[in-house]
């Protein structure tokens, strides 16, 4: 968290506050002087008069210079108990002394102490001078501006949210697997150090350029490389921080950035998320967001207010271009787009190669081998991987990374933590025929991918997985593959039934049939694979975001929903009828592979192929393995 002046004020005030009625509690309630001896009653002159004439009182003690007493008297009333109280005397009562001589009562008169006296006046000091340097911060920090001590409260401009980094110190050299896009910002790199190269001809050098891409895919990092190989400041804000509960304060920053930006040209101004402000105007559920739509206006005019020649290159980053306002997207503004997409295996290759520069890898690991081991892996996952596989093997105190730390290292980073296995017993026993039932019906089966692992090593949410080697990066999947994959995933299903019969079904399975109804579905919906012929029923992104596709969710009527459904469950209950099939005909060999399990915990896929090529014969599959 960003240390902020603000909120440090804001919250120590009450804080004050609070402590200063305790201290004034504590130092207030007493004569601060009277020490021990201070008496809770009081008593008026008067009647402690009346009490001196009747012989009652034994002893008085001044304090204050004589201006209280504490009283010790007898109580006629209370037994003659000895009794003491306070007396407040009146300034002048000279004939006091006389009358206590008089009648032989001890008395003394006690020195004003003064330490208690100086404690009892800081107590009052104290809370309007914390207040005073408390309120003189807040003024302080909103008056340390351009803006001048006159704007004090200006929070749009008090926080410089945006960050400049004169050198990035990144080039394009630590930017791999993504060699298009490099590509095209190679030449942005020239826009930058040769502007005259353009101008002489009469290009108009653009704007604004936009990543588009998952998360994770080196947005960023491409946009400082860019930076850094032009040599010029990169000034970077992310789309959020424009976006503030104070009306105005987003586009006070946008005019800030931009002013700075002009005072360092040539430079890169770097937008991350900026989806968050340049969503659709006036679009909005339940009215649109005035401060956000300020603040996209502003950024609007700003772009439109300084020529591509003045040196500044506005790049933005967003995973979500479909939202995007029109007006952001138009010529002038960020009109190109670039693609940022997860990398296929050679790009996952040239990032590990990037990423393990500076890692002791043992010469027996392949950075092939792992690029293979990983589809859908972005460049920030990959060095993930390797940052986790090297803390893995200073844990183990090895000298460099091996093969078993990296493996470790995906299985970590793709299934979560791994835990304690669980002690033998009959859960156990199911959860490993849970998975040896998926393993299995994914190795019969010709269309599914081959398994690489069974475990039952609990790992994230999971009490057991089994691994299958994806293929790789394949951009079509066939009908056959898709309905493979169901049965697959039912596979622990259907062997916690067979074996174990209808009754003593586990909750275990709950995430296999999220994922089966979501493939059914879409096989039935998106890819118009069922009986409903080939019609696409749904969009692709199923998500409702505020702005822009909320009416249009579905657009079939309620007599095809209800096909749909009825499709839906066809295909489920077809490909569970296989996957129980294929356990109830190869029980044998599902018992021996789930003893084998429980006593080593894992079987690699290689040996649980040859176990069960002893029982039936298993589906030569080819995978399709990419040259590299
Ligand atoms: P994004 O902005 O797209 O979400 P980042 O640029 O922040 O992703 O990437 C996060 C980190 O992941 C980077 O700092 C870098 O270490 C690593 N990374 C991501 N993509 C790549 C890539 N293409 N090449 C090298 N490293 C990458
Ligand atoms: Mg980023
Ligand atoms: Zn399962």
């Amino acid at each position: 968290m960003k240390f902020s002046w603000r909120v440090l004020v804001l919250w120590t005030l009450p804080a004050l506050v609070i402590g200063f009625f305790f201290w004034q509690g504590a130092f207030a309630t007493a004569p601060a002087d009277m020490g021990k001896n201070a008496a809770s009653t009081r008593m008026t002159f008067g009647r402690f008069l009346e009490y001196l004439d009747a012989g009652r009182v034994k002893q008085v003690d001044f304090y204050e210079g004589g201006r209280t007493a504490i009283v010790e008297a007898v109580d006629p009333a209370l037994d003659d108990r000895l009794q003491r109280v306070r007396v407040d005397l009146p300034a002048s009562a000279p004939e006091l002394i006389t009358k206590l001589k008089d009648k032989g009562v001890n008395f003394d008169a006690h020195p004003a102490r003064n330490d208690g006296a100086i404690w009892g006046l800081l107590g009052n000091l104290i809370f309007p001078v914390l207040l005073i340097t408390g309120l003189f911060f807040l003024f302080r920090r909103s008056s340390n501006l351009p803006g001048g001590p006159g704007q004090a409260m200006n929070f749009g401009k008090s926080r410089a949210r945006f960050q400049m980094e004169a050198k990035t110190g990144v080039k394009f050299d630590d930017v791999a697997g993504i060699e298009e896009a490099k590509e095209e910002l190679q030449e942005v790199v020239t826009f930058l150090k040769q502007p005259e190269r353009f101008t002489a001809v009469g290009a108009r050098i653009p704007k604004g350029v936009l990543l588009v891409g998952p998360p994770g895919t080196g947005k960023t990092l491409l946009a400082k490389a860019i930076a850094g190989e032009a040599g010029v400041p990169f000034f970077s804000i992310s789309g959020s921080e424009f976006v503030e509960m104070f009306v105005g304060v987003g586009a006070s920053r946008v005019r800030d950035l931009f002013k700075k930006a002009k005072d360092n040209a040539p430079c890169i101004i770097f937008i991350d998320e900026i989806d968050a402000v340049g969503r659709q105007r006036g679009a909005g559920i339940g009215g649109g967001n005035d401060e956000r739509e300020q603040t996209l206006n502003q950024l609007l005019t700003e772009m439109d207010g300084f020529e591509g020649n003045t040196g500044i290159i506005i790049i933005a980053a967003t995973n979500r271009p479909d939202v995007l306002d029109a007006a952001l997207l138009r010529p002038g503004r960020f009109d190109r787009q670039v693609i940022v997409d997860a990398p296929d295996i050679k790009g996952r290759l040239e990032i590990l190669s990037v990423h393990a520069r500076n890692k002791k890898l043992d010469p027996s690991v392949s950075l092939e081998a792992i690029a293979r081991r990983t589809p859908g892996f972005t460049g920030a996952d990959l060095a993930n991987l390797l940052n986790e596989a090297a803390i893995l093997t200073a844990r183990r105190r090895k000298e460099a990374i091996t093969l078993l730390e990296i493996d470790d290292a995906v299985d970590r980073v793709v299934a979560g933590m791994e835990g304690t296995p669980l002690i033998d017993g009959k859960s156990k026993r199911l959860i490993a025929y849970h998975e040896v039932g998926h393993a299995l019906v994914g190795t019969l089966l010709k269309d599914h991918d081959p398994v690489q692992k069974v475990t039952l090593v609990p790992r994230g949410q999971a009490q057991g997985l089994t691994w299958f080697t994806p293929s790789e990066d394949q951009g079509l999947i066939t009908r056959a593959q898709l309905r493979a994959r169901i049965a697959g995933a039912l596979g622990g299903r259907a062997a916690e039934e067979v074996i174990f019969g209808r009754e003593e079904v586990t909750t275990g399975a709950g995430n296999d049939l999220q994922q089966v109804s979501s493939m059914a579905r879409q096989m039935v919906t998106r890819f118009g694979m069922s009986d409903l012929g080939p019609v696409s029923l749904e969009s692709q992104t199923g998500e409702v975001f505020l702005g822009r596709d909320w009416m249009n969710r579905s657009d079939y009527s309620e007599a095809i929903a209800s096909r749909i459904d009825t499709q839906v469950r066809q295909i489920v209950e077809d490909c569970y009828e296989t996957a129980k099939k294929i356990i109830r005909e190869h029980r044998t060999v599902a018992d021996r592979l789930v003893d084998l399990l429980i006593e080593k915990e894992t079987i690699d896929g290689d040996e649980f192929r040859r176990i069960v090529s002893e029982y039936a014969e298993v589906p030569d599959k080819q995978q399709f393995v990419p040259q590299l």
